[in-house]
């Protein structure tokens, strides 16, 4: 779907990128039990140039996006929160975190949900501030070795990986426990339009 306000500023409204560039020809749709509940930091919503927040929406068809700061009162949010029926964590790396490579995550007989913070280190950490009830969540991380391959995007550490970069090592680890049978094609597509967004731009000057 797009909107053609003015010829050269089409936006195309399901990838957020404007229709020039527009990936969602890339896309893969990856099936999983785990619900993914993506909270997005405005400032990042604004970066149509950059954001991958949408692609991993776009990508995981079992998972849902929601943009704010503070969600400590956002009644679906508190709904999938407060569900006995839920197991709920949130991605961020904390001394408390459960640390995907050693263990699973996930209880028997309750639906696996994993919030997904996307956003700039310094953003997550204010939506955390905003929000106890996602603070208070169980945390979940995991070791990495991968360089991120935003190459034009300032990320702090090159640790840093993008959320969609991220999203796949979650996978990953989830598909090792599992309690995820993603097949190796999936797996392989699932950063293609994180990587044709990269190439993109690299190819454009203004980076
Ligand atoms: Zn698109």
């Amino acid at each position: 779907m797009t909107n053609k306000k003015s010829k050269n500023r089409a936006v195309c409204y399901r990838c957020y990128r404007p229709e020039s560039s527009c990936m969602c020809d890339y896309i893969v749709p990856v099936e999983t039990e785990t619900r993914f509940v993506i909270l997005m930091h405005p400032k990042e919503f604004r970066k149509t140039k950059n954001g991958t927040g949408h692609f991993t929406h776009l990508s995981l068809p079992n998972s849902e996006i929601h943009i704010g700061v503070d969600f400590s009162k956002h009644t679906t949010i508190n709904k999938i929160i407060n569900d006995p029926e839920n197991s709920c964590y949130v991605l961020y790396p904390h001394k408390t975190s459960i640390n995907l490579n050693e263990r699973s995550i996930g209880e028997e007989s309750k639906k696996r949900i994993v919030f997904l913070i996307d956003s700039t280190w310094p953003c997550s950490r204010a939506i955390l501030t905003d929000s106890p009830n996602i603070d208070n969540l169980q945390k979940v991380s995991f070791s990495h070795t991968e360089v991120s391959g935003f190459t034009f995007k300032q990320q702090p550490k090159a640790y840093c990986l993008s959320t969609m970069e991220s999203t796949l090592c979650v996978l990953k680890l989830l598909n090792e426990h599992r309690v995820e049978d993603i097949s190796p094609q999936k797996m392989k597509g699932f950063l293609k339009p994180f990587e044709k967004m990269v190439e993109y731009q690299l190819s454009c000057n203004h980076v």
